[in-house]
């Protein structure tokens, strides 16, 4: 495993890590991605990221990962700053045209490359910003769970 220190690259050479099946691992300052941290409490935390890149037959190459991190989110209801775990999956599909984009868009998330460049940061501040919750609560405001409710439904 490579050490937990090591940073993101920004951007990475697409045709290269398509030939190479390559992945990509390392972390990300949270303040690194303004219009991330536009949407929330604070710019604090670190983004942990992993990809890996790799060819199927008939289909356009897939970029898969995770990334984790924690974020400090605003409470929708009692306006308290709390942390939130994030855990979101990616799953790409590097296309070369807008052509090809739009033949894979009905069962993918195609990703098009442009100059040759996978802008990982980017990719991953637009995945992060699409796994937010809409409305943020604080576990004392989330509404209860549905295993919650049956289990007073059952201790009745
Ligand atoms: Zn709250």
């Amino acid at each position: 495993m490579k050490p937990h220190a090591s940073q993101l690259p920004n951007y990475a050479p697409a045709e290269t890590a398509i030939q190479r099946e390559a992945q990509f691992t390392g972390a990300i300052l949270v303040e690194r991605l303004p219009r991330l941290v536009a949407s929330l409490a604070s710019a604090a935390g670190t983004l942990d990221v992993r990809f890996q890149v790799g060819n199927e037959i008939a289909r356009p190459p897939f970029l898969r990962g995770e990334i984790r991190g924690e974020l400090q989110l605003t409470c929708q209801r009692c306006l308290e700053i709390f942390d939130w775990p994030l855990q979101a999956k990616v799953d790409l599909r590097l296309v070369r045209s807008e052509a090809e984009e739009a033949r894979w868009l009905q069962d993918y998330e195609p990703y098009l490359i442009e100059d040759d460049r996978l802008h990982l940061h980017e990719m991953v501040e637009d995945e992060v910003l699409l796994a937010l919750p809409l409305s943020p609560r604080c576990a004392a405001c989330a509404p209860p769970s549905d295993e919650a409710v049956a289990d007073a439904v059952r201790n009745r």
